[in-house]
């Protein structure tokens, strides 16, 4: 008898794919979020890396980032039942990286959420895309999961009233993580949900983003009034969740400026601009000397005003 309850339950997780094995993580009250992990994204971690939070609305939630497939965005809405029986109305998109967002499929497909995105999003993906995490996961484990593109596209500030929470989605108008990013803030909680314009606990990838850009608008979010940050990737939510990035940030700038100054080229600055003081911060090695090459591009001609 035992045996064939696990034969069946190995059947059933190789019919539903990778199982996430997903706990919500209550972060303050009526938000929990599940946390990514710090790491590339793998068949190993089911491309589970970046953050996704739900917030209680009272008579549904409003999820911030889907996740990264149908099947991902399914268990963190069957776990979220042992919290509370709600449908998921809307969806905020921080930005257009897929680990983010391939969970629409699912929250589509179940209750026809609004999705509220960047233009980014329906500006460079259609029906046919395959953004990176078809290259990961195999097709069992990216079954239903499909291009869904925005409802609404934020290019403004704007407030939504949904049930008993008010949410500003702020668009950061300048290339911070991405050219397009936006910021999600609850006044009443004090809590921020910044996408990707933070990490913690791991190096950030710079690859479409801009020094200058997230240093001014890390700027702008400690000019906000809140108590509780949630980055796109990490778990750390409190007063310290930014300084990560910020000092990677400051210090890049700095360093590279100064190589600049001092005649290093394009193809030694990796060389020399090492950010040792982060090696041991995880993903430094896949990311840190792509940052720095990056970084040299944006900042060759630059000229602080
Ligand atoms: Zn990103």
């Amino acid at each position: 008898m035992l045996k064939k309850v696990a034969f069946s339950l190995i059947l059933c997780s190789f019919a539903f794919g990778f199982d996430y094995n997903l706990k919500p993580q209550k972060v303050s009250k009526d938000i929990w979020c599940f946390f990514g992990k710090t790491e590339v994204p793998s068949k190993e971690n089911g491309g589970f890396m970046a953050n996704s939070c739900y917030i209680n609305a009272k008579d549904s939630y409003v999820l911030i980032d889907s996740g990264t497939s149908y099947n991902f965005a399914k268990q963190a809405y069957e776990a979220m039942q042992q919290i509370a029986k709600l449908p998921v109305s809307n969806i905020i998109i921080t930005h257009e990286h897929d680990d983010h967002w391939m969970g629409n499929s699912f929250y589509k497909d179940k209750f026809n959420s609004t999705i509220y995105a960047p233009k980014s999003i329906n500006e460079n993906y259609d029906e046919k895309s395959r953004p990176r995490i078809f290259d990961i996961l195999d097709a069992k484990d990216l079954e239903n999961t499909k291009i869904i593109k925005a409802d609404i596209l934020v290019s403004d500030e704007k407030t939504l009233k949904i049930g008993n929470k008010e949410i500003k989605i702020i668009p950061t108008k300048i290339t911070a993580h991405t050219n397009d990013d936006l910021l999600v803030y609850l006044p009443n909680e004090k809590v921020i949900f910044t996408g990707d314009v933070i990490m913690n606990e791991r190096i950030t990838s710079n690859r479409d983003g801009s020094v200058i850009g997230t240093l001014k608008t890390i700027d702008f979010i400690e000019n906000l009034d809140w108590n509780i940050l949630i980055a796109g990737h990490g778990h750390i939510t409190d007063k310290m969740a930014l300084e990560h990035t910020k000092k990677y940030f400051t210090l890049l700038k700095t360093r590279v400026l100064e190589a600049i100054d001092a005649g290093v080229t394009a193809q030694e600055i990796a060389k020399i601009v090492t950010m040792d003081d982060f090696k041991d911060i995880a993903m430094f090695d896949e990311l840190n000397s792509r940052n720095v090459f990056d970084a040299f591009t944006e900042l060759e001609f630059y000229d602080e005003e």
